[in-house]
């Protein structure tokens, strides 16, 4: 007789795990199989966030940042520590202790919550059997009365750029670099390419970033987008737009990169080569043939607003299906299909997904643009508050960039709020609970913000809105 479990989630990443233990926090029995293996061959449970992604890749932004800050920064506080010394090794050290500590800690919120962890292959079968492979090869095939498929996505490769993992390379290695690159290529100026230019950028890479668009971040507010370039460029990220990367080699121990523009050919040689242009589904070995699950023509799987696949209790959550890849994203798809599995009421709220990037300043937006509510034709007041104003941005040294908000002229609604400055991540999330609560920009007028606080220039944002901004001019 075949293991039955009520649910079955295939992948622990930030849409598996969670998914896993909301199904035993309702008191199901359920199994999560995940294979993620690192590069020195072990097992791991938290997927491409935990470690390859967003956890890693902060502790790095965090530690360059410091850095930075160390070096440039400090004087302006009447600081001076003299010659300063960077341990890389140590700095990577600690990346993968807090990798680490993340990861170990899933397995014991499993065992918390009785959610059986296997860590091995998992293979959809037909009538919501699970074929587990584990790390011996041994097979075995567990019953479902749900089956959840949660399998992620993985980096984009180009064919005219042969990826080797050691000089020309993905986001993930790229976080494990065990020296700082003289000369870093990143192809794909997104939020990936962006921020891990800029961690080996402030660790003293010469970085040159190459973006096929002509624009620069399409996905965020035009006027957030011309603010960023303009620090990035300041910083000495040498962004280069419109410019389409042809072929890419090795010779020696250097990549020779050839990339057309406006203005012509060119050859650029780089210690190293990112390729970050996206990332897409993966479902490699996950679907037998006659399961009946369909994939779209991009090969997500298809779903509906609740994550069912149209196969009756198959469901499937995270990178692998539409919408954004971010992991809060996939982790709310999790939760919601296991309590819909138990019964509950439970739904995702697309319209209100905060974003961010964390550069220097930090970008977070949650909404419309304004390009975005501009095209919709609805009547529209704009607020902004600049950080240049702020107190305590002026206090940390951080006084750049501002904070917008964009809401309907008719009944006051929040249609979209953007920031780029100090700890954005942090102030986007007041934005999306308004949001979430439809909170008019009247009430977040009215809501008193601490002083001196970040907070403030949201608050002077709204009230900007309707141009009774306090601390700032109203144009
Ligand atoms: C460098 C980088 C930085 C990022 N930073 C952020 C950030 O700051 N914030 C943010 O929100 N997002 C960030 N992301 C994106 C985020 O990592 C993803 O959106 C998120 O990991 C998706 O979660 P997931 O659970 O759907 O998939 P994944 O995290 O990819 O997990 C899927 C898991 O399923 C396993 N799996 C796949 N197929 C099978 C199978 N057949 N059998 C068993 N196991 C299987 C995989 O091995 C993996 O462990 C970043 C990504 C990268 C690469």
């Amino acid at each position: 007789m075949s293991e039955a479990y009520d649910v079955i989630v295939i992948g622990a990443g930030p849409a598996g795990y969670p998914a896993a233990i909301r199904a035993g926090q309702n008191k199901l029995k359920v199994a999560c199989v995940d294979e993620w293996k690192n590069f020195d061959g072990t097992y791991a449970f938290g997927g491409t966030c935990l470690n390859a992604g967003c956890i890693p890749s902060k502790a790095l932004l965090e530690s360059s940042e410091l850095w930075q800050r160390a070096k440039h920064e400090f004087s302006a506080h009447g600081i001076a520590i003299g010659d300063l010394t960077l341990d890389l090794p140590v700095m990577q050290k600690r990346r993968a202790s807090i990798v680490k500590t993340m990861t170990n800690g899933i397995t014991a919120l499993f065992k918390a919550n009785g959610v059986v962890g296997i860590q091995g292959h998992g293979r959809l079968l037909p009538g919501n059997r699970v074929l587990v492979t584990g790390a011996d090869g041994a097979e075995k095939t567990l019953q479902a009365v749900h089956v959840v498929l949660a399998s992620g996505s993985t980096p984009v490769r180009l064919k005219t750029v042969p990826h080797d993992g050691h000089y020309i390379v993905d986001s993930w290695n790229a976080l494990e670099f065990t020296e700082v690159p003289a000369r870093l290529g990143v192809i794909g100026a997104g939020v990936i390419g962006l921020e891990l230019g800029s961690v080996w950028r402030r660790l003293g890479s010469e970085v040159t970033v190459l973006e096929a668009m002509e624009q620069f971040l399409p996905i965020v507010d035009a006027a957030i987008a011309k603010e960023a370039q303009r620090h990035f460029n300041k910083q000495g990220l040498d962004i280069k737009l419109g410019a389409k990367v042809s072929a890419a080699t090795v010779a020696g121990n250097a990549v020779d990169v050839r990339y057309s523009d406006a203005q012509g050919e060119h050859t650029l040689q780089v210690d190293k080569l990112v390729v970050a242009v996206g990332r897409r589904p993966f479902t490699e070995g996950l679907l037998a043939d006659g399961t009946g699950v369909r994939l779209d023509e991009r090969g997500f799987i298809e779903v509906d607003e609740h994550c069912r696949t149209g196969v009756p209790n198959v469901w499937a959550v995270g990178d692998v299906v539409r919408g954004p890849m971010l992991a809060h994203k996939g982790k709310e798809e999790g939760v919601m299909v296991a309590d819909l599995i138990a019964g509950h009421f439970a739904e995702v709220n697309y319209r209100v997904i905060p974003s961010v990037i964390y550069t220097a300043p930090e970008i977070a937006w949650v909404g419309q643009t304004e390009q975005q509510v501009k095209a919709g034709g609805r009547a529209y007041k704009v607020g902004t508050f600049p950080f240049a104003a702020s107190g305590r941005a002026r206090a940390m040294e951080a006084a750049q960039g501002f904070a917008k908000i964009i809401s309907a002229t008719d009944d006051d609604e929040v249609l979209g709020v953007h920031v780029i400055g100090p700890m954005a991540g942090e102030l986007i999330g007041e934005a999306v609970l308004a949001m979430e609560y439809s909170a008019s920009t009247e009430d977040i007028q009215r809501t008193i913000h601490a002083h001196p606080t970040l907070s403030e220039a949201l608050h002077e944002a709204a009230l900007a809105a309707d141009k009774r901004a306090i601390d700032g001019i109203n144009r």
